[in-house]
């Protein structure tokens, strides 16, 4: 049996971005069920980077993550990871309150600013002018290239030495002495550490090796893409979202990307968009746009993942010995990945929270797994 130092279960952005951050220093080995890493969440997400979007952890998470997306170390990708795209908040009247909330907040507030009726038709042309009250834009939003960032750090994390094992189902986690052992139907692996990056399916996991539930809640969202309206420059327009998150759109890819941002709870599975929520989806943006949908192009659903506050749980099993969760990304486990993969590194090697995240502002214990205890 090789030694390892690390294993890490689940392959998608989560166990992949720490994987290949932990490989520069310790032996690690990714252990992932499906045959394609990235078949779950982290290959059906809207790929948005937005310093503004979740709450104050996340938030603090994405501005450290920042850097990593606008200048990736030499040769981790053959595109740009991060594309100008830019979130447009939009409000009816019945909705200013909230959006003055939203802009009013300490660290939104430098990110965005109002927006008039003018600029807003000049950004997002398809936009009913009476639909809108009030908008604000933060422009430093972009679009992210998920299967680049995905990919790579899989090759970094081969690059070092580490291993992804795909049609890896873990069945069982045992202890072994000051080790754990992790099995799936084919082999077992065995390291001090065991990272659970199982995403939907991380309380599941976290049971196997004796550890207690944390309630983490898996939620469908869905997402489809529609022709968009034949004369309107809409390629450069930034993301629209309704500011009590009932609804965005985007271009992409020569087609708008709808989703009526739907948390519907559910097992973890291998979620399917349901025709009730993408109905859903169009008749929002339609009432908000001239946009007349009659052809679906294409659609899907996925699972982000909650913690019962909604933020990220990161750091070691308060009762089973070397088990660490990382785990709780929610809607925002793309646009976080490079800081919280630096972070899960320092914390497995028992280092403190690393100065560029202190100084965004991200603190322990509001991510430590310590809270629900
Ligand atoms: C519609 C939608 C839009 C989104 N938009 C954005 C966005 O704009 N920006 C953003 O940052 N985030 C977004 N997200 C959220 C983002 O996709 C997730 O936070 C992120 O992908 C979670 O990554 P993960 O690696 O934790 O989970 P996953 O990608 O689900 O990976 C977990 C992996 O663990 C594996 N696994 C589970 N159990 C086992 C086991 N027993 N043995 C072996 N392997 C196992 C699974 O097969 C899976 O591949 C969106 C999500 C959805 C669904």
């Amino acid at each position: 049996m090789i030694p390892w130092d690390v294993v890490v279960i689940g392959g998608g952005i989560a166990g992949a971005s720490a994987a290949a951050c932990l490989a520069e220093h310790l032996r690690v080995v990714v252990l992932e069920r499906e045959t394609q890493p990235g078949y779950h969440a982290t290959g059906r997400s809207a790929a948005l980077f937005s310093e503004t979007y979740g709450g104050a952890a996340v938030r603090a998470l994405s501005r450290a993550s920042r850097g990593y997306f606008r200048a990736p170390p030499a040769g981790f990708a053959d595109a740009p990871l991060a594309t100008d795209r830019g979130a447009l908040f939009i409000a009816r009247a019945d909705q200013t309150a909230a959006l003055d909330a939203f802009a009013g907040a300490l660290d939104v507030a430098p990110r965005v600013r109002s927006v008039s009726a003018a600029e807003v038709k000049a950004l997002v042309p398809i936009l009913r002018p009476d639909y809108v009250a009030a908008a604000v834009y933060e422009r430093e939003a972009a679009d992210l290239d998920v299967h680049g960032l995905h990919h790579g750090y899989l090759r970094l994390l081969r690059a070092r030495g580490g291993e992804l094992r795909t049609k890896a189902d873990v069945i069982a986690i045992e202890r072994s002495g000051d080790r754990l052992r992790v099995r799936t139907e084919a082999a077992a692996f065995e390291a001090p550490v065991v990272v659970n990056a199982a995403g939907a399916w991380a309380d599941d996991v976290a049971v196997c090796a004796g550890a207690r539930p944390l309630g983490l809640s898996p939620r469908r969202r869905t997402a489809l893409t529609v022709d968009a309206p034949a004369g309107y420059a809409l390629t450069n327009a930034p993301m629209t979202i309704d500011i009590d998150e009932q609804f965005y759109f985007k271009p992409d890819a020569g087609r708008l990307l709808l989703s009526p941002a739907d948390e519907t709870p559910s097992a973890p599975c291998d979620a399917k968009p349901d025709d009730l929520d993408v109905a859903t989806a169009v008749d929002r943006v339609e009432k908000a746009t001239i946009l007349e949908v009659t052809r679906i192009a294409s659609k899907w659903a996925g699972l982000r993942t909650f913690a019962p506050d909604r933020a990220p749980v990161i750091g070691f099993d308060a009762r089973v010995p070397g088990l660490f969760w990382l785990a709780g990304q929610g809607g925002y486990g793309i646009q976080t990945a490079p800081a919280i993969a630096r972070l899960v590194t320092a914390l497995v090697r028992g280092h403190d929270l690393p100065g560029e995240l202190d100084d965004a502002g991200l603190r322990l214990a509001d991510v430590s797994p310590a809270r629900f205890c």
